[in-house]
């Protein structure tokens, strides 16, 4: 996510923590219906990278079969999980993220008739309602597969400013990002099941693979997360939108009646900037930004495998938040021509996220900067790509060494490899967005720019659907420098130190 504060380009990101006791939820049992099938997800890459599909260790399987009723409005679900255990121990339970529930959102979600393998479970809450624990009757053996089954309903809360307005229906487009039950990152810590502050990211969760179809009335157009693959009429005043997205990390779902489209391609992967009818000229932009940024970043780092990538206009107050296959960037960017160079940063910074958090996961609750200090560095790669240095310079010193400067200057000094919860959301911003790219910009100079840029290909080709952690990004380019990074990781990583 990416925060903007109007005085300088400060960006900041955005996004939440708790536990409470709650009843169970009572279940039946219920049939489960996975596709035992890889060839369903293909249709979501590009023909070259289709392979990666078979490549993934038993990824996380979700088929979702949604209904959006714009009246009241709700999301109504049925999720059906394919989960299998990657650890060398035994599971007793699984989670799920119940992110609707988030405090401030204004939403809220209720999930019924729980079963695994077919049986009925019961589960209770956690975190503030946003962790759901379903105990196991049986542990879950090392390297075996349990079959999940629920029932959800989401409201939509209308006209949110909540939570940086990310989860709200309104006259233009309604936006419901993660809002089904999401299974978060397992790793050496454990389940992840902590809630960061509203302005950190929300979701840690391994790449996993999703079939989904979303009725709505035939009046609204489905902005998604994946490639639509087919569409159906209903004969009713509905249309079913048939859906894959894989290898994502979640799944971002909008719906709108109102938004507008162009388009172009870059090689097998349609663009599409969505936009109101009032923001035609911002929307033609945003596409261009989008295109230009993508194909600045496949040819930095690596190829974009998805055959479709979306940059949509809405309503949050953040800059801009990221998504697999899809970016949503402030409405206020797009009306205020005095912004126009923080619109295209912005977008780019997201588009980058693609990359960082999408396909290179992390832990964005407790390493937020491991994604979006390179993110930022990566906007001004994309600066540097089409203005040239001089402009990228100008752009490192408003935007990361003056945000940085200002703090450091307070006496707010921090260590940018901290969990969100440790910064406050000023700091957050310095630190994590302005101190944490001129890391980058230190090694690059050391490096020079042959080896960084083969740093940032190898990074992405090593942890590519995988997770990356903070010693991942030093050891990796230490290796492709066969040198020592380690003055530069204590002076911007990890100083000052209490
Ligand atoms: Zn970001």
């Amino acid at each position: 996510m990416l925060k903007f504060i109007r005085r300088f380009w400060i960006v900041v990101l955005l996004l939440i923590t708790a536990c409470s006791p709650v009843a169970p939820i009572t279940s039946t049992p219920a049939p489960t219906a996975v596709v035992d099938d890889l060839a369903q997800y293909k249709p979501a890459l590009i023909t070259a990278d289709q392979n990666d599909l078979a490549q993934l260790d038993h990824p996380t399987r979700y088929n979702l079969t949604l209904q959006y009723d714009p009246a009241t409005p709700t999301l109504t679900g049925v999720e059906d999980v394919r989960f299998f255990n990657h650890q060398s121990a035994p599971l007793n339970e699984i989670y799920f993220r119940l992110f609707a529930n988030y405090p401030d959102s204004g939403g809220k979600i209720s999930v019924s008739h729980l079963s695994v393998d077919g049986a009925a479970a019961s589960a209770t809450l956690e975190t503030q309602n946003t962790a759901l624990r379903v105990g196991l009757s049986q542990p879950l053996a090392p390297r075996a597969e349990a079959d999940l089954h629920l029932d959800f309903v989401v409201t939509v809360p209308r006209d949110s400013t909540g939570h940086y307005a990310d989860f709200t229906a309104t006259d233009s487009v309604t936006t419901m990002p993660t809002v089904y039950p999401l299974i978060p990152a397992y790793d050496s810590q454990g389940w992840h099941t902590e809630l960061p502050p509203a302005y950190g990211d929300l979701v840690y969760a391994d790449a996993s693979l999703y079939a989904v179809t979303m009725t709505v009335p035939t009046t609204m157009t489905v902005i998604a997360s994946g490639t639509t693959t087919r569409k159906d009429d209903n004969n009713n005043g509905t249309t079913t939108w048939h859906i894959v997205g894989a290898p994502m990390r979640d799944f971002d779902l909008n719906v709108s009646a109102q938004l507008q489209k162009t388009s172009a391609t870059l090689g097998e992967t349609t663009v599409n900037s969505w936009y109101d009818p009032a923001d035609a000229d911002a929307g033609k932009s945003a596409l261009q930004f989008a295109t230009d940024a993508l194909r600045i970043f496949q040819n930095n780092f690596g190829t974009y495998p998805y055959r479709k990538f979306d940059v949509v206009e809405t309503p949050t107050t953040a800059g801009g938040i990221e998504y697999p296959t899809l970016v949503v960037v402030a409405r206020s960017l797009y009306r205020d021509p005095r912004n126009r160079q923080y619109f295209e940063f912005a977008t780019a910074h997201e588009v980058s996220h693609q990359w960082w958090y999408g396909m290179v996961g992390d832990d964005q609750v407790n390493q937020p900067w491991v994604d979006e200090a390179l993110a930022q560095y990566s906007a001004l790669i994309y600066e540097e790509d089409l203005y040239g240095k001089d402009a990228a310079h100008q752009v490192m010193r408003n935007n990361f060494i003056g945000l940085y400067n200002r703090a450091k200057n307070a006496g707010q000094d921090m260590p940018v490899n901290l969990p969100v919860a440790a910064y406050d959301e000023a700091t957050y911003g310095a630190i994590v967005y302005g101190k944490g790219p001129l890391f980058y910009d230190a090694i690059r100079t050391k490096m020079g720019d042959a080896l960084f840029f083969k740093f940032l290909q190898t990074y992405f080709q090593r942890y590519r659907y995988k997770i990356a952690t903070s010693d991942d990004i030093l050891k990796t380019a230490e290796d492709v420098c066969n040198c020592s990074l380690q003055n530069e990781y204590q002076e911007w990583i990890l100083s000052p130190q209490k």
